[in-house]
Order: structure tokens, then C-alpha cells, then sequence
């Protein structure tokens, strides 16, 4: 099947293959059932729970009659690295993610968001935005609801949006071809996921991939202070719009010591006081940039802006704050799965920090390139990956290894004083011992709040 030409697509009475029955994958299949395609699943699980799934399909393997199709639609969490993938590849069979696939059917224009660290964050307060703008948003993708399915309520007539926030992943980004957000941004972008990319590169070009079908009349907000950002897209086109911490000159918003403001016939107008807002960390801030810079490219009102930067509540198992245990102040990090997060973490405190990393490794995680500033006083390791990480820190002497998830957090609790930080930012996926990183952050509080009875 030729998908060069978005208009000649017409999958009715196409068979495609589905590949992943997750969450995205069977929403892939009611969107194709809907548009009277003829969808086939597949998954190397057999357990999944496909109850409700209206089609063919196979579990526990992938065979050949999963290559009998006109079109791949293949979910995030499926490498296309696998031996099958590849033969598919070699048939010359179109291999597309969910969001391209939902895309295709509609016209609603798209906001979108990736980067290394900080989407959710920045999605939410940019749905935010919308919202306060009186816009109706959908927010969809990695975050939650996946794109086909809301795609799917909208041509059912359920829903009417004015507007889709998606928070994309690298993956979804590794197979698109035609889609096109109306304003896209790239947060930052440090090394994550490379067990599932030949090397570095290999992840920062599907990140780059956002950028792939930009038009004129598009626009692409980028972080300036990010290196390989700034290589990127130092070729600055006008609907290429920065922002920084810095002092730049090509940004809308600019920051000083107490506000974030633009300006207008040289006044420098405050859009928010830093401490009207319960976002903390200059991390925080560069996500407040981000979404506010796509907002106004969007046409939102600065007030609107303001408003839902103020009301925002921060997201939890995000440098959140559980409470004070003994004098001991408790934050839980627990989406923090990759280093940058944890750095970002560690550069958040000012107080003495006891810091729990750990988890499973996503593939060649340098933890060496942590930084141990003085704030930080003891590491607990714990997980599968703990005594990696441990031989890694070979110029830090206070840590222990302690693979069990609740001994290392009663450790941690027992080794810290008062006004210390105890901070679960552990640099790893959550897999070994829990089904997601939430359920670690929810165990973490859980352990914690033993303590204060
Ligand atoms: P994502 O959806 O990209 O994983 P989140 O908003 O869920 O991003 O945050 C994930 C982790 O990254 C958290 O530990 C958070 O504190 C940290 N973080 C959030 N924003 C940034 C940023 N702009 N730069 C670096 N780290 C960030």
C-alpha cells in the first residue's frame, strides 16, 4: 500500500496488522473497525486481556499471518528491532505508530509535546491553558487517553475539541510520515531509553522527528538552552521560537530574578510573579516557558496564560512533596527514570539530601555523570540494578546497597536527620518490583506514612 499521497489513503477493506495489545493498540483496531478497515492483532503476550476486541488475532507470538496486510500499525512499546518488524520492513509494508494512524482522520489542529523530561507537566499545564482560553482541549497520548481512541469519540459525533494537546514518546515518533501538529515543541533532549536505541543518536533523531512535516505556517518551539537543540535549530526560521532561562532576545517571555514577563511598546508586562506559582525548580520554569510559548502561538490570551499557571497544581510522583516525618522533609521522584531527572532533583534542594536510586536500568545508564554536589550526603541503592549503580559511584563513599525496595526506604529514613531531604529519585524504570512507576511512588508514600503514626 502506497501512504505517500495523505489523500489517496482509503483503508476500507484493508487488512492491517496491528502489532501490541496494549492500551493504544486496541485503540488502534476500533478506530481501523470503525473506518470499515480489516484489523489483525498481535501479541508476544498471551495473557493480555482482550475481552472486548471485535477482530482476529493471535497471542503469544507474533507468526506470519501477522504480515499478511497492507499496513503496520505498531504500538510504543514494541521495538522495531524485532526479527518480524524487520522482515515487514523488508517486504515493503507500511509501518505507521498510533498517532500517525489517528491523525490521518482528522482535522482538528494539534498541539504536541516531547522531550526527555518533562512532558506530562508541560501537556497538563498547556491543556491548561486551553482550557482558561475557553478552548474546547483534548488531552491524549502518552499521557492517558490514547489518540485513536479520542480520534474515534470525535467521529462518533461524541466529542467536538477545538484543539489536541498530545504528549508524544520517541516511539510514537519513530513511524510517522504525515503528522503535522500546528505548533510542536521539543523540550530537551538527554540520553534515555538506550536499550532501545542502537546509540544515542539513534534516540535524538525520532525526538527530532517532531519537526518533519513543519510548514510555514506551523510553528516549533524549542529550548535554546539544550545543546542539541540549539545545534538543531540554530537555523532559525521565524516560526522556529525559543525559550530560555537566559536572556534571549528571539523569545516572547523572558525571566528575571522574581517574574516571568513579555513585553509590549517597551513595558515589561508581568505574565507571573515566580511565587504566584506552585511549580518549584528552574526546570519547572522552562516547562512554564514551553507551554505558555506554544499557548500564544496558538492564539491564547496572555491572561488566559496567567490564570492557569497560578491554578496549576503540580503532577504527582513529580519532586512531590509528601510532608515533614520527624523533621525529615519527604519528596517522592518516582517518575524521575532517567538521570537527567534525578540531577534536576538533586539541583532542586538546598538542604542535605538522602537520595534512593535504583530500579532497572532502561540500557547503559551512566550513572557516574550524577551530580554529587555536597547537598547530597548518602545514596541508597536498591533494585535489580543496585550494585551497578553502587560500582558506578566509585568516588562517593556513603552509600549502601539495599535491594529490597521497603528495607532501602526505612534505611533512608532511619540515616536522616532533621531538615534533610529523603528523595526517592531513582534515575530507573520501576519493572523489577513494581508495574509501574506510580505504584512505586504510592509505595514509597505508603512506607513513609508508617512513620508518622
Ligand atoms: P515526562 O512526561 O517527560 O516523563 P514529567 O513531567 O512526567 O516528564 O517529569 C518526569 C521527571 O522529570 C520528574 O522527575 C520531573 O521532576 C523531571 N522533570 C520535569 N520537567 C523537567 C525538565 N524540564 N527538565 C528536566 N527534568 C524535568
Amino acid at each position: 500500500m502506497n501512504i505517500e499521497n495523505k489523500l489517496n489513503i482509503n483503508l476500507s477493506g484493508k487488512k492491517v496488522t496491528v502489532f501490541g495489545a496494549g492500551k493504544s493498540g486496541i485503540a488502534s483496531v476500533n478506530l481501523l473497525l470503525h473506518i470499515g478497515a480489516i484489523p489483525f492483532l498481535t501479541d508476544m503476550n498471551e495473557f493480555v486481556n482482550i475481552n472486548e476486541i471485535n477482530c482476529n488475532y493471535e497471542l503469544g507470538g507474533h507468526t506470519k499471518t501477522a504480515l499478511d496486510c497492507e499496513l503496520i500499525i505498531i504500538s510504543p512499546g514494541i521495538s522495531d528491532k524485532i526479527e518480524i518488524i524487520q522482515k515487514a520492513k523488508y517486504l515493503k509494508i507500511p509501518i505507521i505508530s498510533e498517532i500517525e494512524l489517528a491523525s490521518w482522520f482528522t482535522e482538528t489542529p494539534i498541539m504536541a509535546i516531547t522531550g526527555s523530561n518533562g512532558k506530562t507537566t508541560t501537556t497538563m499545564l498547556l491543556h491548561e491553558m486551553c482550557i482558561c482560553g475557553n478552548l474546547r482541549s483534548q488531552i491524549v497520548g502518552n499521557i492517558g487517553t490514547p489518540f485513536s481512541q479520542i480520534v474515534l469519540n470525535e467521529l462518533l459525533g461524541e466529542i467536538k475539541p477545538d484543539v489536541f494537546v498530545v504528549e508524544v514518546s520517541s516511539f510514537q515518533l519513530e513511524h510517522i510520515y504525515h503528522f503535522s501538529p500546528k505548533v510542536s515543541s521539543i523540550l530537551n533532549i538527554k540520553p534515555d531509553h538506550l536499550d532501545r536505541y542502537y546509540n544515542y543518536q539513534g534516540y535524538i533523531d525520532a525526538k527530532l522527528n517532531i519537526t518533519k512535516n513543519l510548514k510555514e505556517s506551523d510553528f516549533f518551539v524549542y529550548n535554546s538552552d539544550d545543546e542539541i537543540l540549539l545545534k538543531n535549530y540554530s537555523n532559525t526560521f521565524e516560526y522556529y521560537i525559543p525559550f530560555s532561562l537566559n536572556m534571549e532576545t528571539r523569545t516572547p517571555f523572558h525571566l528575571n530574578n522574581t517574574k516571568v514577563y513579555y513585553s509590549e511598546k517597551d513595558n515589561q508586562i508581568p505574565l507571573y510573579f515566580l511565587n504566584e506559582c506552585k511549580l518549584i525548580g528552574n526546570h519547572n520554569i522552562q516547562n512554564i516557558l514551553a507551554s505558555a510559548t506554544m499557548a500564544k502561538c496558538f492564539g491564547i490570551n496572555e491572561e488566559s496564560i496567567r490564570e492557569a499557571i497560578i491554578n496549576f497544581n503540580p503532577v504527582p510522583h513529580r519532586i512531590e512533596f509528601i510532608g515533614q516525618i520527624d523533621g525529615i522533609n519527604c519528596y517522592n521522584d518516582s517518575k524521575a527514570t532517567n538521570l537527567d531527572a534525578v540531577n534536576t532533583a538533586v539541583s532542586s534542594f538546598k538542604n542535605p539530601i538522602i537520595l534512593i536510586l535504583g530500579g532497572k536500568d532502561k540500557g547503559n545508564t551512566n550513572f557516574k555523570n550524577l551530580i554529587l554536589n555536597s547537598k547530597v550526603k548518602q545514596i541508597i541503592c536498591y533494585g535489580e540494578s543496585a550494585q551497578s549503580i553502587y560500582n558506578q559511584l566509585d568516588s562517593f563513599s556513603n552509600k549502601l546497597v539495599i535491594p529490597h525496595f521497603e528495607k532501602a526506604v526505612k534505611t533512608a529514613f532511619d540515616l536522616a536527620n532533621e531538615n534533610d531531604v529523603l528523595l526517592l529519585s531513582p534515575g530507573c524504570a520501576s519493572f523489577d518490583q513494581f508495574n509501574n512507576y506510580a505504584e512505586r511512588g504510592d509505595t514509597f508514600k505508603n512506607i513513609l506514612n508508617e512513620f508518622q503514626n
